[in-house]
């Protein structure tokens, strides 16, 4: 048997280093809001005691230039990191680049790895990844972006958007359909894409509730993008052709995890937020402390986060353990529930909060508005219930002659014969 929930020692003393640079280097910095080269400038010496401390790029394999923790103990760092919304920048696994390190360590040929793996991992290039289009998000077997085969290389047209990043990156990753007429799954091939190639235009970083007046080109902005007959080379493929989705797919399982340990990370900063305002704030006759309504909030927060780390936990353990196809079940699980508890623990320190909440005199008001793009990105709520759901049900089939299997009389029935020897004659 064994069944442990603690942290060695070694991980607990790392963990302690990263929880004192996130407190008092990492949110100081995200309060100062700056624009991405002003702020690539300030984060570059932070950046710096990161690497020097080993713990750049966790994600990645050290044969690729990572540090290789495996996700259990990398789902414990990214909760961390994740209480400042620069923290994942600043230890290199800020989304959509640390997926993107990830598919090219893993696919990459000596050439491309060179040219693009390479320098994202050194930090002098961001990328993006274009997969959503304006007609096809939820279900991506109905993309309709083409990458057609041209002489010895390949041409793409079509149209994109919500690619995080794509006006501040060197390069994307395109999700575009290579063989129309194969099954759907085995339609669509990732390409890599330098942004100034002509015919790549960047047509504007859409307004969204995470920023209604976005400037241009800065970090997190999300971009409509359209391709007019980009011309590529053989070796713009990343992978096999006709293997992109079954590719993403592997990139986002882990991501997924990644995700879900940084909002636990938000999600507990609200809950403290929350704490500090009630032990103060006065009305009708006590703090807001001593208010049963305010005391549900506080222990159903602690509970909701206590329940989405363990899963997430245990999501990375089985990743770690049996690979990210068997944790699919523990991964979907994760992502809406996860998503569900960061909306939720905010929502009530925003409420907590009053009016100071609403405003952007705090951070909730930021925190909640990102928080709701939680419940879409990397698949809405609904796909993953959708999936858990499928997954579960495999284990179930229909009782045989439509009785319960717990329909209570016949269990009597059988129970009655099969304990006849012990039973008083009398009662059966
Ligand atoms: C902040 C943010 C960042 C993003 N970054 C990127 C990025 O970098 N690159 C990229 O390619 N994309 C990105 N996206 C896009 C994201 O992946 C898509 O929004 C997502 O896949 C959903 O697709 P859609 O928006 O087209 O929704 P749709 O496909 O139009 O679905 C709309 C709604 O329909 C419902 N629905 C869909 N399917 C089902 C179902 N099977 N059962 C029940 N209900 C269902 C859900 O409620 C869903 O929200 C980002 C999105 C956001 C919000």
């Amino acid at each position: 048997m064994s069944w442990d929930f603690s942290t060695d020692p070694g991980t607990e003393s790392e963990l302690a280093w990263i929880r004192d640079f996130i407190e008092h280097k990492a949110i100081p910095l995200e309060a100062l809001d700056l624009p991405a080269a002003e702020f690539d400038r300030v984060a570059a010496p932070l950046v710096k005691e990161v690497r020097a401390r080993g713990l750049w790029a966790a994600h990645l394999g050290p044969e690729h230039g990572g540090t290789g923790r495996g996700q259990l103990r990398l789902a414990l760092m990214n909760e961390i990191v994740g209480r400042s919304r620069v923290g994942p920048t600043l230890f290199g696994t800020a989304p959509p680049d640390s997926g993107n390190l990830e598919l090219l360590a893993a696919h990459a040929t000596p050439a491309q790895r060179a040219r693009y793996f390479l320098p994202l991992l050194e930090g002098s290039v961001r990328s993006s990844v274009a997969m959503t289009e304006p007609g096809a998000g939820a279900d991506p077997t109905l993309l309709s972006t083409r990458l057609e085969r041209r002489g010895d290389g390949w041409v793409l047209n079509g149209h994109k958007w919500f690619a995080t990043n794509a006006s501040l990156a060197g390069f994307l990753l395109v999700m575009a359909v290579s063989d129309p007429d194969a099954p759907p799954k085995d339609r669509a091939t990732i390409v890599l894409v330098d942004r100034d190639t002509p015919g790549v235009e960047i047509r504007r970083d859409i307004p969204s509730m995470e920023d209604p007046e976005p400037c241009p080109a800065q970090l997190e902005n999300h971009c409509e993008i359209v391709f007019t007959d980009v011309t590529l080379p053989a070796d713009a493929v990343l992978g096999e052709p006709g293997k992109g989705f079954a590719m993403m797919q592997e990139r986002l399982g882990p991501a997924r995890v990644h995700h879900c340990m940084r909002w636990i990370g938000q999600a507990q900063r609200a809950l403290d937020m929350l704490c500090e305002r009630v032990t103060y704030r006065y009305a009708h006759g006590s703090t807001l402390a001593g208010k049963q309504t305010v005391q549900n909030w506080i222990a159903d927060s602690a509970a909701e986060i206590a329940a989405a780390r363990l899963l997430t936990l245990h999501a990375a353990w089985r990743i770690d353990t049996a690979g990210a196809k068997a944790a699919r079940e523990e991964i979907a699980l994760i992502k809406f529930f996860g998503a569900k508890v960061l909306h939720d623990v905010i929502d009530r320190a925003v409420q907590a909060h009053g009016s100071l909440g609403f405003s952007a005199d705090m951070p909730l008001e930021g925190m909640y508005r990102r928080a709701r793009a939680a419940r879409i990105y990397d698949g809405p709520d609904e796909v993953h219930r959708q999936s858990a759901a499928r997954l579960i049900l495999r284990g179930f089939t229909p009782p045989e002659n439509g009785i319960p299997s717990e329909h209570l009389p016949t269990r009597r029935q059988t129970a009655r014969v099969q304990f006849a020897a012990l039973l008083d004659p009398e009662l059966l």
